[in-house]
C-alpha cells in the first residue's frame, strides 16, 4: 500500500505511523525524521533544513524533493510506504505524482487526521522537541492552514479522514478500518 499521511502538528502522525508500519509491513517514512537525523549528523542538507526547522518553517521544496525521491528510490518502499509529513504542499504532491507515475504507480489513500487545535497544542507542549516551543508551534500550525490543508481539496478522490482524538489503541483501530474499506473498494 502507498500512504500518505496529513494532518496538523501533533495530530499523532508519527505515532501511529510507526504502529501502521509493523501492522501493513510497509516502511514508515517520516521527512521531519530524515531531517532530524541530518541536523544531527551535521550532514551538508542537515546544515541547510536546520534553520527551517528551527523557525518552524518548510525546507525548501528542492531540498526535500531530492531527499525524497532518494529515500522512495531504496529497495524497501518498493512495495509500499507510509508518508508521514510530505507532501505538505501542492507541490511537493506533484512531484511525488510524478516520481510514482514513472513507476507505474498510484496511491492508495490520503489519511487525514482530524483534530482539534487545543488538543494538538497540549501534546506538542509535552513532547518537548526544539521546535515545540509555543511561539514556533503556533507557525507550524499557520503554515499547515496555508500550505497543507489545501492538499484535503487536492486528494479529495483518495482521502479517508479519521477522527484523531482518543487512545493510540482506538485510533489505530480507526485507520485500519478505514483502509479495510479502501482494501475492498472496487478501481
Ligand atoms: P510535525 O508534523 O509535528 O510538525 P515533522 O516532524 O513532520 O513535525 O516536521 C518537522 C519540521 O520538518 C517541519 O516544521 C519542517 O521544517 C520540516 N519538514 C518536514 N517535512 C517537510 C516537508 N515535506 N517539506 C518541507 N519541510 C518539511
Amino acid at each position: 500500500m502507498r500512504l500518505v499521511l496529513i494532518g496538523p502538528p501533533g495530530a499523532g502522525k508519527g505515532t501511529q505511523a510507526a504502529i501502521l508500519s509493523a501492522e501493513l509491513g510497509i516502511p514508515h517514512l517520516s521527512t521531519g525524521e530524515l531531517f532530524r537525523t541530518h541536523v544531527a549528523h551535521h550532514t551538508p542538507l542537515g546544515r541547510q533544513a536546520k534553520e527551517y526547522l528551527d523557525a518552524g518553517a518548510l525546507v525548501p521544496d528542492r531540498i526535500t524533493n531530492d531527499m525524497v525521491r532518494e529515500r522512495l528510490a531504496e529497495p524497501d518502499a518498493q512495495a509500499g510506504f507510509l508518508l508521514d509529513g510530505f507532501p505538505r504542499n501542492v507541490t511537493q504532491a506533484d512531484v511525488l505524482a510524478e516520481l510514482l507515475a514513472a513507476d507505474g504507480h498510484v496511491l492508495d489513500a490520503a489519511l487525514e487526521f482530524d483534530v482539534p487545535d487545543d488538543v494538538v497544542v497540549t501534546r506538542l507542549l509535552s513532547r518537548g522537541r526544539p521546535d515545540d516551543a509555543e511561539e514556533v508551534i503556533r507557525h507550524r500550525q499557520q503554515v499547515y492552514r496555508s500550505q497543507t490543508a489545501p492538499l484535503l481539496t487536492h486528494y479529495a478522490d483518495l482521502l479517508r479522514t479519521i477522527h484523531a482524538v482518543g487512545s493510540v489503541e482506538e485510533i489505530t483501530e480507526r485507520v485500519l478500518e478505514a483502509l479495510k474499506v479502501i482494501a475492498r473498494a472496487p478501481k
